[in-house]
C-alpha cells in the first residue's frame, strides 16, 4: 500500500473499521452464540464508483435490493473482483428469477412457493445452486414481503423437500418505529424450529441489537455508504 491513498478509500476503510468494530463489541458484550457475524454491505442506490473504494478496502460481501439496479452496476465490478458475494435482499418477481440467478450468489428473499419453484428450476437450468434465505414477514405487516410467521417452518421444509432449494437461513425486516428486539428474538426462535443456522437481521439503526439476538448476517447500508 502507498502511504497516501485516495480519500474515497480512506473513508471506506474508516467506515468499515467503525462498523466492524461496533459489531465485534456487540458480539462480545452480549456473548451471543454466533461465532461469526457477517457484514453485508448494502450498496443499493450507490454507484459503482462509490462502491469500488469498499472493494479496494477488502470488503467482498454486498447486498442489493433490485435486480435491474444490480445488473447495471455489478457485472463490471464482479469482472474485476471475482470473489465478490452478492446477496439479493429485496423482493423478487418470478419473471426476474433467471437474471437474479445469473447475477447473485445468495438469494435472501424467498417468500412464496411459486418463487421457490421458479428459482429452483432456473438454478437447475443454469447449473448454479445458490444458498437461499426464507424471508419472514415478522411483524405481519400487509405492505411487507415475507412468508407469514405461522407458515415459516412448513415453508422452509417445502422449499427443501418439494422445491429442492438449499435453505441456509431466515431473513426479516422488523416493523418501523417500535423496538426491534422482540421481532429479532422471534426470528431466531423460528430459525431454530426450522433447522437453519443463518439469521439475517439488523440494519444501520439496529444491527447491534440484532447481534445480541443471534444474527449471523447484518445488512448495513447508510451507516457505511452515507445517506441515501
Ligand atoms: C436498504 C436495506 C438495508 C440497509 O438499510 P440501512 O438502514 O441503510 O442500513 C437492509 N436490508 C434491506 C432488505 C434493505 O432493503
Amino acid at each position: 500500500m502507498t502511504d497516501k491513498q485516495p480519500d474515497g478509500i480512506v473513508r471506506a476503510k474508516t467506515a468499515l473499521d467503525y462498523i466492524t468494530g461496533r459489531m465485534e463489541k456487540a458480539r462480545n458484550r452480549f456473548g451471543a452464540p454466533p461465532e461469526k457475524v457477517q457484514l453485508v454491505a448494502v450498496s443499493k442506490t450507490f454507484s459503482g464508483e462509490q462502491v469500488e473504494p469498499f472493494l479496494v478496502a477488502g470488503r467482498r460481501v454486498f447486498g442489493e435490493n433490485r435486480v435491474q439496479e444490480a445488473k447495471d452496476k455489478w457485472p463490471e465490478l464482479k469482472a474485476r473482483y471475482p470473489d465478490v458475494q452478492l446477496h439479493l435482499i429485496g423482493p423478487l418477481q418470478t419473471n426476474k428469477a433467471r437474471e437474479a440467478v445469473a447475477l447473485f450468489d445468495v438469494i435472501q428473499s424467498v417468500d412464496r412457493d411459486k418463487l421457490a419453484g421458479v428459482l429452483a428450476s432456473e438454478m437447475e437450468r443454469a447449473g448454479r445452486k445458490l444458498p437461499c434465505f426464507v424471508q419472514v414477514n415478522i411483524g405481519g405487516e400487509e405492505q411487507k414481503a415475507g412468508i407469514p410467521v405461522d407458515e415459516a417452518v412448513d415453508f422452509v421444509a417445502r422449499c427443501r423437500t418439494e422445491h429442492g432449494l438449499e435453505i441456509v437461513g431466515l431473513m426479516c425486516i422488523p416493523p418501523d418505529g417500535v423496538p426491534a428486539a422482540p421481532y429479532f428474538a422471534q426470528l431466531a426462535e423460528l430459525a431454530a424450529k426450522a433447522g437453519v443456522s443463518e439469521i439475517s437481521m439488523g440494519m444501520s439503526g439496529d444491527f447491534e441489537t440484532a447481534i445480541a439476538m443471534g444474527a449471523t448476517y447484518v445488512r448495513v447500508g447508510s451507516a457505511l455508504f452515507g445517506k441515501r
